[in-house]
């Protein structure tokens, strides 16, 4: 099962995807965790990467391509992987649909979690993650509108796409993919 999980940030892609992993026994890639790992450890691709990830924006496409295919070269990807984070924008998606189509491993489904804008700065305000002040937070909002929103139509076209509330009970929501996958 390959699956790609959409949605703003704080929409809960990294929660459900947990969930996930266990329930399908695969792994995830989140490309925020690889990015904030690679910062922690003061790697030359974190020194890159913070400016950009501190104001809210994209990390460039190629720091971000690149560890995403070194991921799927690994080989607990070969029944299947969760991406989280991942693509983010129409260049990501056709640059990991071109990468999938090598590997001759297309994408199965790509669950959308709706959450509405007003729910998400409550949750993300909440979390209190080191790039979750309010001006970081407003561009993550914005950049997710801009560039990551065309996805939806993206995969849509694919008939690939299905939108789940991502509002409730975690279990509740957790239901709703599975149901949906
Ligand atoms: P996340 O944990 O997915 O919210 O990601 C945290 C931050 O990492 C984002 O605000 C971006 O700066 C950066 N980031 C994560 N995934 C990507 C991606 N696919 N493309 C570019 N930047 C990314």
């Amino acid at each position: 099962m390959r699956i790609v999980l959409v949605g703003a940030p704080g929409s809960g892609k990294g929660t459900q995807g947990d969930k996930l992993v266990a329930h399908y026994g695969i792994p995830k890639i989140s490309t925020g965790d690889l990015l904030r790992a690679a910062v922690a450890a003061g790697t030359p691709l974190g020194k890159k990467a913070k400016a950009a990830m501190d104001a809210g924006q994209l990390v460039a496409d190629d720091i971000v391509v690149g560890m995403v295919q070194e991921r799927l070269a690994q080989p607990d990807t070969g029944n299947g992987f969760i991406l989280d984070g991942f693509p983010r924008s129409l260049a990501q998606a056709e640059t990991l649909d071109r990468m999938l189509a090598g590997l001759k491993q297309p994408l199965d489904k790509v669950v959308h979690l709706d959450v509405d804008n007003e729910e998400i700065v409550k949750r993300m305000l909440a979390r209190g993650r080191a790039d979750d002040n309010e001006a970081t937070i407003r561009n993550r909002l914005e950049v997710y509108a801009a560039q990551t929103r065309p996805l939806l139509d993206y995969y849509g076209k694919q008939k690939k796409l299905a939108t789940v509330k991502g509002v409730g009970g975690l279990e509740d929501i957790f239901r709703r993919i599975v149901t949906a996958l």
